[in-house]
């Protein structure tokens, strides 16, 4: 049994990083251009989206540009028209107040750039995540402007949760204290793993890779382990949302998976 019945992959745009951020020792003299992935799902209980790409205003306010990323000697992401979410979700016929579910998997602003486009949705997070945003010292990958909209609905989770039948959250913390992935059931396609930034890339999980960041070194391998070890039983096709050579053969938004 399960209530979903598609799943779309929206490409929200591309950022340019070393290679180590992607991949623990992976050099610094490899600059990548990795995609920035979200996904929804259509469900009978309305549309549910996982993760929601980056402000676009960031990138092009010269103000926000300097403060997000400039200052921090980050290069400022590319987010094309194309790449934009609200048209995308456009294409595929729906207005954002039909999506009924947002999942985050972490507080880092390419996951959460369009939260606020969605204040009438049930916006899931772990409760460790948003303390990790609010009451931590802060971190210059959360834009809490992201977050502070006191009109958002929050439902915060401790652990895995089954959100509906064929949708469950898993707590896979590590690149962040609250991070968070998600298992969905196809009704064709079967299992599919949805794993935020557990790894960036397929090679973290084939080779046990970290990420570049953790806040937590053997949490991050452990839920590295947690997904390997539900690939396997499950047989669960893996979406892993920054891998710029999966990107090259998924089916991408208005095409979807069902
Ligand atoms: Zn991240």
């Amino acid at each position: 049994m399960t209530a979903i019945a598609k799943l779309y992959v929206l490409l929200c745009g591309y950022e340019i990083l070393p290679r180590s951020v992607c991949l623990r020792g992976g050099g610094n003299r490899f600059v990548e251009s990795v995609p920035v992935s979200a996904y929804l799902l259509e469900t009978q209980q309305g549309f549910v989206l996982f993760d929601t790409g980056i402000n676009a205003d960031l990138v092009r306010a010269p103000a926000l540009r300097n403060q997000h990323f400039t200052k921090n000697s980050w290069e400022p992401p590319v987010v094309w028209p194309q790449h934009e979410l609200l048209p995308q979700l456009r294409k595929i016929g729906i207005a954002p107040r039909d999506v009924r579910h947002v999942v985050l998997s972490h507080a880092h602003l390419d996951h959460t750039g369009n939260l606020r486009h969605f204040r009438h949705a049930k916006v899931w997070m772990q409760k460790s995540e948003y303390d990790f945003a609010f009451n931590g010292p802060g971190h210059p990958g959360v834009v809490r402007s992201d977050l502070d909209d006191p009109d958002l609905d929050w439902s915060f989770v401790d652990g895995d949760h089954e959100v509906m039948p064929g949708f469950t959250l898993l707590s896979t913390p590590g690149h962040t204290p609250g991070h968070q992935s998600a298992l969905i059931s196809l009704p064709q396609a079967g299992r599919a793993l949805l794993v935020g930034d557990v790894g960036d890339w397929m090679a973290n999980f084939e080779n046990e890779i970290l990420p570049g960041e953790a806040s937590d070194d053997v949490a991050a391998l452990d839920s590295i382990r947690k997904i390997n070890r539900i690939h396997r039983d499950e047989d669960a096709l893996m979406f892993v949302c920054h891998d710029p050579d999966l990107i090259q053969n998924q089916k991408l938004a208005p095409d979807f998976y069902a």
